[in-house]
């Protein structure tokens, strides 16, 4: 029998940490686990620990980082990633994205392993170009409620390149635009889980803005072979992985309300500030370079989305922990 190849994926424990691990043993890797839980749930992988191919480490990367063994690969995915999240805990944001990556590219360098980054398309900020291509710098508020993550992912960006540049150690950065699917967490104040959370409990659909701000949502299996692609591809400079389908909040409000056939209304709530009033991948790269496009439509993605969330236990269905983003937004 041929050695497997060895991955390690951090913020395994999360929504696209765990479908990265389930995507890995399938293709036969060693998958080696790492996550400190702050924002993730063992849950997400408990069907995995009988695997001999795999293993768990609960740890924060943001202190040193050591694996035992080779390391083929490096999936950098730990990182609060809503944006309540990172309100909440925003110097753990900045560490992992920056003190965290730093420890993960002295460890791929140290092993020969190739790693990749996740970025996101909030480097670009409140973005004035429309849709955003990779050569668009970005339009970020350092000081803002965001720049603790926005930041913390440029720098991440910065740093990973010059690793590749300076050292020549195997990287590739992918910017991930809104994705979602199964094992999202209900309560993570993301507008997909709200929505659909807020009609299980038969509340009314929050809102933020008058909801002509666009968003452009990924279903998760695409999102996750793009990322496959990426991996295996000689490209190194960021590449943005998303679905191209652009949509205000208010029509992805009045989505929800029909799939779920929920008898709420909308409720119209302020605005986060420096909530970015437009978004939309280019994926011209994507397309030429690995071949790539979302497959999966809103409207199955959705239902795929709702039944997986209708089926949680009625305690994690009930348990709302943010009822105002508000709050949060100083
Ligand atoms: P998530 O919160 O579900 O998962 C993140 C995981 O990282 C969690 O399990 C958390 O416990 C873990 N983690 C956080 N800090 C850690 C640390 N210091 N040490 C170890 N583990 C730590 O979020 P997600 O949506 O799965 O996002 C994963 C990655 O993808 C993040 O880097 C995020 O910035 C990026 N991303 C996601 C999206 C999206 O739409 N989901 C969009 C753009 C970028
Ligand atoms: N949003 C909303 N109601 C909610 C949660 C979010 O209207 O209960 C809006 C939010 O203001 C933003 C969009 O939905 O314009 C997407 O927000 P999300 O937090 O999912 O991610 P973002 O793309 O802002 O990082």
């Amino acid at each position: 029998m041929a050695t497997r190849k060895r991955i390690l994926i951090t913020g395994a424990a999360g929504f696209l940490g765990s479908h990265l691990c389930d995507r890995f043993i399938k293709e036969d890797f060693h998958v080696i686990a790492m996550d400190n839980l702050i924002t993730g749930d063992l849950r997400n992988i408990e069907h995995l620990f009988k695997l001999e191919n795999f293993e768990f480490y609960n740890h924060d990367v943001s202190t040193f980082v050591y694996v035992p063994g080779e390391l083929d690969y490096i999936l950098h995915f730990a990182s609060p990633a809503s944006p309540i999240d990172y309100l909440k805990i925003p110097i753990q944001t900045l560490k992992v994205g920056s003190l965290g990556t730093h420890n993960l590219l002295g460890l791929a360098r140290h092993k020969k392993a190739r790693m990749l980054i996740a970025s996101t398309s909030e480097i670009y900020g409140d973005p004035s170009v429309n849709p955003q291509p990779e050569e668009y710098w970005g339009n970020v508020n350092t000081v803002g409620p965001r720049g603790v993550y926005d930041e913390a992912k440029r720098f991440q960006e910065s740093i990973t390149m010059a690793y590749h540049t300076f050292h020549g150690v195997e990287t590739r950065i992918v910017r991930i635009f809104n994705t979602y699917g199964p094992r999202m967490r209900l309560n993570d104040g993301r507008v997909l889980p709200a929505f659909i959370g807020q009609a299980i409990r038969g509340e009314d659909l929050t809102v933020f803005g008058d909801g002509s701000q666009t968003r452009s949502f990924c279903y998760v299996d695409d999102l996750i072979e793009g990322i496959y692609r990426l991996l295996f591809s000689d490209y190194a400079l960021p590449m943005n992985i998303g679905n191209p389908s652009e949509i205000t909040i208010k029509e992805f409000g009045e989505e929800i309300i029909k799939l779920t056939g929920t008898s709420q209304k909308m409720v119209y709530k302020e605005l986060p500030t420096d909530d970015p009033k437009q978004r939309r991948p280019d994926i011209t790269k994507a397309r030429a370079i690995l071949g790539w496009e979302p497959k999966v439509s809103r409207a199955e993605g959705l239902k795929i989305t709702y039944e997986y969330f209708k089926s949680l236990p009625k305690d994690v269905l009930e348990k709302v922990e943010h009822k105002d983003f508000t709050t949060y937004n100083k």
